[in-house]
């Protein structure tokens, strides 16, 4: 029991800090109070520059007060920084420096209820301090002048430590730069710079000369103080670059920000190039991201459009954008297109009637079908600027087409919706040559001895050429890749030719004979023959090579050849690892020979020269059937299904298609970047995705079914509120003059209750409310009440200051944006308490026990 007593005097002195500071707006005003943003952020009369809690309080103060405009909140931060800096214990538990750490010291963190700050560096937090400090920055514009030192701007000095300012102005200058520097870690640090910078605060506005350098204008502020090498107006631009999406429509910065961004691009640009790793881009990403998007690296301004070109491919953002900047290539609005892969993907291949009526297979659909992708993939398609960083690319190139035969690629689909089957050919199905891909090896032609017989009588005599061949088809050369531009992804049958000639001649030295003698004279007969094929590969038909000629005879001279195809099926070497390491041998020989047999006599011939040669090879054409798929003829048939991201930013859309009978379902499609948009009317929220067809998908957010025009209700409750209740009972009856039995009787009970960083979390104000009802219970003596509505962001944009038991407060947020509105959270303090008293002499009995109650119990929301 003591140690809670205790713990409410605590909190009782916490609460007095936080209602002065308050009270700002609060005494002054009705229990209704109407708090617009502009409203918060100025000094409100009455604002007490005096109070400045202990330090263990401070970052519960800047919790609650960092937008106020306020030298106070100012003098805060630069103690807590120096505090932090000058305690290497700050991060242990133990010994914060001086500083004690409990409950009651916990702050307002961003919508998530109240948090210790043990362990946090406050200079370094990338969460609520980081949006806190945002907020301090920009409802008091001077104060970064101040933390890095303007000319002109109230310096940062040690008032306890003179010989220490030095120091100090150095540390407020790192903590800025770091935090420009870092602005994928500080995001809400470089909102608030976005914000502060929107008037040209700082910045300026730069002009650039004739070489495309940067002539910093006389109103770029920054640029008088350096900090590590370089003027903080490059620190600021590392900063804003963060932002920059270079898409046409920036989320963050205005046109003038963009076009200060942009002074410097050339500047950065020739840095990068002549500095390689020295240079701004190479230590600062969102440096290299500027240059990364400037007109400069898409018109290939010194050699770099490629690398440039895949940094933007890899980041999914702006590809369309960046290949319009490009002097050759305009395309009108690829600037809709963030990730050119996926738009690849999409495009089904219809022309539009850009083709001849005779070349497309179905007219009719390329006209009627053709969608925004389609448009996009042919103009490219047929740009040969455009092609060069496409077909540079891997990941673009994927799902363009290494080759036009390459199944998975847009110009296949194209292709094979622009060409007509010929007559007697499968419509369905591509025949494809490819030259030069069998490696041979082997005598390939051989040339046999000449037979002589030199003299009249009985002989026999023969010569044989014998050549062999041994040829190798690797199918990854049929594949699509750079040396083979035909390639084909999906091959089904694979046709290769044997060719083998034979040619014998034989002369008589006496000839024609007369009598007795016959000669006899064959080419080419079977020598072996053997086919070697890789696993899933079936040789179709015949697998024989026949002896092609026998000849009788004695004719002079004969030649005689013949060409014999090997039909393949590869379709069970279903993926792409299958097919790049499999192969087909042929193993063939082949034989000429010519014979002659000499009968006996005076007339036969004196003798004979033989001559013959055989060879063998490959043909050189290699044909590929490849099957076309009747989804790429016709397209397919595809059914969407819509999985929304958190807070329905993001959206997947996976497409499955109903003619899909393969076994991987592999023409199930995903796409990753469809365009939302989020429509708020009476607090119901549409949130609205387009897909690659053009097909929406719509998520209505209205849990209770509400009626447009009702108030929505939250119940406060453990899992979306923080300390939002409080109750004491109390039956002790206290004698303050000591009383015993002779003296003056008085007597009382006492309970008290508080509510020290309540709190309504984020996600349960509607985007669109216009004003909000919070109904409480505090019994009996209400001493005060606030609440504070809190943009995601942590700045102040609703207040109310009760101290009038009337159970309910309203607080206006007409003038609220629903972009502050976006998680947004209540913050609210309070104490209320009972006493029951008895004052008579006679004392009879004892004052009644005191109960006592403060809840925060339901808010209701109107749109
Ligand atoms: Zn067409
Ligand atoms: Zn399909």
């Amino acid at each position: 029991m003591f140690r809670k007593i205790n713990l409410k005097a605590i909190r009782k002195r916490i609460l007095a800090a936080t209602i002065i500071v308050a009270s700002v707006v609060g005494i002054l005003q009705p229990i209704t109070v109407t708090a617009a943003e502009s409203a918060v952020t100025t000094t409100a009369a009455g604002f007490s520059e005096n109070f400045i809690p202990t330090r263990s309080f401070y970052p519960s103060y800047l919790s609650k007060n960092a937008s106020q405009k306020s030298t106070t909140v100012k003098k805060i931060w630069e103690r807590l920084f120096y505090e932090e800096w000058k305690n290497p214990n700050w991060s242990k538990a133990q010994s914060k420096g001086g500083y004690y750490v409990n409950e009651t010291t916990d702050y307002h963190s961003l919508g998530e209820g109240p948090k210790s700050f043990e362990g946090k560096n406050f200079a370094k937090d990338s969460k609520d301090f980081d949006a806190f400090l945002g907020q301090s920055l920009i409802s008091n514009k001077e104060f970064l002048g101040e933390l890095v030192g303007l000319p002109g701007y109230a310096p940062i000095e040690s008032k306890l430590h003179p010989n220490e300012t030095t120091n100090i102005q150095n540390l407020m200058k790192n903590i800025v730069y770091t935090k420009l520097t870092n602005p994928e870690t500080y995001q809400y640090f470089a909102k608030a710079m976005a914000e502060l910078t929107a008037d040209g605060a700082y910045i300026g506005v730069n002009t650039v000369d004739k070489a495309g350098h940067v002539v910093k204008g006389s109103n770029n502020l920054l640029k008088d103080v350096s900090y590590n090498g370089q003027p903080f107006d490059i620190w600021m631009l590392s900063c804003l670059a963060f932002l920059y999406e270079g898409d046409g429509s920036e989320t963050y910065l205005n046109d003038a920000q963009v076009a200060w961004l942009k002074s410097y691009q050339r500047y950065l640009y020739d840095d990068y190039v002549d500095n390689e790793a020295n240079s701004l881009a190479k230590k600062y990403p969102s440096i290299y991201e500027l240059i990364a998007r400037s007109t400069d690296a898409s018109n290939n301004y010194r050699g770099y459009g490629q690398e440039f070109f895949n940094y933007v491919v890899d980041s999914k953002q702006g590809g369309g954008a960046w290949l319009n900047q490009n002097t050759n290539i305009n395309v009108a609005k690829l600037e809709q297109v963030d990730n050119l892969a996926e738009m690849f993907k999409f495009a089904i291949g219809w022309c539009g009637g850009f083709e001849n009526e005779n070349t497309c297979r179905d007219h009719a659909s390329c006209i009627h079908k053709m969608t925004d992708y389609d448009r996009f993939a042919m103009a490219l398609k047929n740009n040969t600027t455009a092609l060069y960083y496409i077909n540079a690319n891997e990941t673009v190139s994927a799902t363009f087409g290494k080759s036009i035969n390459d199944q998975n690629g847009y110009q296949y689909r194209y292709m094979v919706k622009h060409t007509r089957p010929l007559d007697n050919t499968n419509p369905n199905s591509l025949n494809i040559p490819m030259n030069n891909l069998m490696i041979s090896k082997g005598n390939t032609r051989q040339t046999a001895k000449s037979w002589h017989s030199s003299f009249h009588g009985e002989g026999t005599g023969v010569a044989v050429a014998y050549a062999h061949l041994l040829t190798t088809l690797n199918l990854k050369d049929i594949l699509p890749s750079e040396s083979n531009p035909d390639g084909v992804s999906n091959p089904q049958f694979i046709i290769i030719g044997i060719y083998a000639e034979g040619e014998y001649a034989c002369k008589m030295t006496k000839d024609p004979p007369t009598n007795g003698n016959t000669n006899s004279h064959s080419v080419s007969r079977k020598k072996d023959f053997k086919i070697t094929c890789s696993e899933g590969i079936d040789p179709i038909g015949e697998v024989k090579f026949k002896d092609y000629e026998t000849l009788g005879g004695v004719p002079t001279k004969n030649k005689k050849n013949v060409t014999k195809f090997y039909k393949f099926d590869v379709s069970g070497l279903t993926d792409v690892s299958m097919l790049e390491a499999a192969k087909i041998q042929i193993s063939v020989g082949a034989s000429s020979s010519a014979d002659a047999t000499n009968a006996s006599g005076s007339s036969s011939p004196e003798g004979a020269t033989y001559y013959t040669y055989a060879r063998v090879d490959a043909m050189p054409t290699v044909f590929v059937e490849s099957p076309i798929n009747d989804c790429d003829i016709n397209e397919h048939s595809y059914n969407g299904s819509i999985k929304w991201g958190e807070n329905y930013s993001t959206a997947t859309i996976t497409y499955t298609c109903r003619k899909d009978n393969t076994l991987d379902k592999s023409h199930n499609m995903i796409l990753t970047s469809p365009v939302i948009t989020h429509d708020t009317i009476d607090g119901i929220t549409t949130h609205k995705a387009t897909g690659a067809y053009g097909e929406t998908y719509r998520m209505v957010v209205n849990k209770d079914n509400r009626k447009p025009m009702e108030p929505a209700k939250v119940i406060l409750n453990d899992s979306n509120a923080s300390n939002y209740k409080d109750n004491d009972y109390s039956a002790t009856v206290i004698n303050p003059m000591g009383s015993g039995p002779n003296d003056i009787h008085y007597g009382y009970t006492h309970a008290s209750v508080k509510l020290h960083n309540g709190s309504l979390h984020k996600g349960h104000i509607p985007l669109g409310v216009k004003k909000i009802e919070i109904y409480y219970t505090a019994s009996e003596v209400l001493e005060e009440l606030i609440f504070y509505v809190k943009s995601g962001n942590g700045k102040t944009i609703g207040y109310a200051y009760v101290t009038s038991n009337t159970g309910k407060v309203t607080i206006n947020l007409s003038d609220t944006s629903d972009k502050a509105l976006t998680d947004s959270y209540i913050d609210f303090d309070g104490s209320a308490y009972t006493k029951h008293e008895l004052n008579d002499y006679w004392w009879n009995g004892q004052p009644a026990p005191s109960s006592a109650k403060l809840s925060v119990d339901k808010i209701l929301m109107y749109f």
